[in-house]
Parts: structure tokens; C-alpha cells; sequence
């Protein structure tokens, strides 16, 4: 790199560090968050998950709940619990394989029940509600009472939502929004869902 070059780089890596370290001092609200990770990409539910070891890490209280049952074990729900993180699992019904509408239906309800005592729980810094949005799509809960539920939360607590499709609802009261995209997936050229990656 000759030295003018060199300069440059310097002058335009200080213009961005000006411009983050005014962003960093406009953003002076302190509240618990909405995130709300949808899209059809692989990693939502990876990145909640993420979320929840983060904030175990720094000795906070997370909680997360499982909106559809797969067949697998889960390797996060496994470190996780072990480490004080208290899961809700939606024991029978609803998979991506059952038929049965109305015994989906009242798991859900089931689950929800126990996730809207989790949203009053002054205690908790995060819950994640994993695959929330098939419920909402599905009409198996009632889209504004789930609204109601995390609008009303303790201040300090903060939502994760993953799920495909997000209602434009949940997008609205989101405070941060991703949307993975697919650009490849695994699945797609015959490759085996895999243990430590997959779930
Ligand atoms: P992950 O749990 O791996 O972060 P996800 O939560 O983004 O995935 P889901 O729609 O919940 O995605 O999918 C759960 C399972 O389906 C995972 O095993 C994941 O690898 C797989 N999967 C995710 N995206 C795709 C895709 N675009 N095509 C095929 N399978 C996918
Ligand atoms: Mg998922």
C-alpha cells in the first residue's frame, strides 16, 4: 500500500468512526427489545438460540419456548437448561407432519398459556419464541392478544420471535427485523440434516 494510499484509508476510516460514534451517542433509550428473525433462510432459530447463550453468558435469566415439536432432540434446549434456562415445549400436536387441526390447536393454546406467564415474569431479561410465527399463520393463537402479551411485558425484557413468514403485526412492533435469505441450502442437493448444525 503506497502512503497516500494509505492516507486515504486513514481519513475514511476516521469519517466512519465519527459517524458510529455519533450513532452510539444518539442511541440513549434503554428498554428490552423485539427481534423478530423470519425469511426462509437457514439460521433463526440458530440465532435465537445464540441470543439466549449470549445473555446466559452475562448471568441474565432467559427462557424459550418451543412452538412446534420436531422428532430430534434439540443439542441447545440440552446445554441450555442445564444452565438455567427454563424451556417450554410443545409436548404432543403440532410437527410439520400432523393432520389434526384441532389437537395442533389446543397445544398451542397450551404453550401459550405458559408463555404468556413467562412475558409478565419480571425476572426474565429474554425469551425466545421460537416458530411463534406458524402459530400466528395458522390462526392457532389470536394475533393481537400475542401482540398485547409482548407489548405489555416488563420494560427491561426483551423478545425474540423467529419463524417464516412474520405477520406484518409482529413486523410492526419489532424493534429489529432480519429477514435470512436462502441462497443455498444443504437440503436441496440430498444432504442429511445434521446433529451440531441442524439441531
Ligand atoms: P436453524 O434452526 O438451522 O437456524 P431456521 O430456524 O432458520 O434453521 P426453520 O425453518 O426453523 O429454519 O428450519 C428448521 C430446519 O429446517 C433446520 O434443520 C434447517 O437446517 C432446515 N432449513 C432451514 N432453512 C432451510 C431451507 N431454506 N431449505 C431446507 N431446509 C431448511
Ligand atoms: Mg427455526
Amino acid at each position: 500500500m503506497s502512503e497516500t494510499d494509505n492516507e486515504r484509508h486513514k481519513k475514511r476510516q476516521q469519517k466512519l468512526k465519527e459517524q458510529v460514534d455519533e450513532r452510539i451517542r444518539q442511541a440513549q433509550q434503554e428498554r428490552g427489545l423485539v427481534v423478530v428473525l423470519t425469511g426462509n433462510g437457514k439460521g433463526k432459530s440458530t440465532s435465537g438460540f445464540g441470543t439466549i447463550a449470549r445473555a446466559v453468558g452475562h448471568g441474565q435469566n432467559a427462557a424459550v419456548v418451543q412452538f412446534i415439536k420436531g422428532n430430534w432432540e434439540c443439542g441447545e434446549r440440552e446445554l441450555l437448561s442445564a444452565h438455567g434456562v427454563e424451556f417450554v415445549v410443545m409436548a404432543t400436536g403440532f410437527t410439520w407432519e400432523t393432520q389434526n387441526k384441532e389437537a395442533d390447536k389446543a397445544s398451542a393454546q397450551q404453550v401459550w398459556q405458559q408463555a404468556k406467564v413467562m412475558l409478565t415474569n419480571p425476572n426474565l431479561d429474554v425469551v425466545l419464541l421460537d416458530e411463534l410465527t406458524y402459530m400466528i399463520s395458522y390462526h392457532y393463537l389470536e394475533l393481537e392478544e400475542v401482540v398485547a402479551a409482548i407489548l405489555q411485558r416488563p420494560q427491561q425484557m426483551s423478545v425474540i420471535i423467529t419463524g417464516r413468514g412474520a405477520h406484518r403485526r409482529l413486523i410492526e412492533i419489532a424493534d429489529t427485523v432480519s429477514e435470512i435469505q436462502s441462497r443455498k441450502h444443504a437440503f436441496d442437493s440430498g444432504l442429511k440434516a445434521r446433529k451440531g448444525i441442524d439441531w
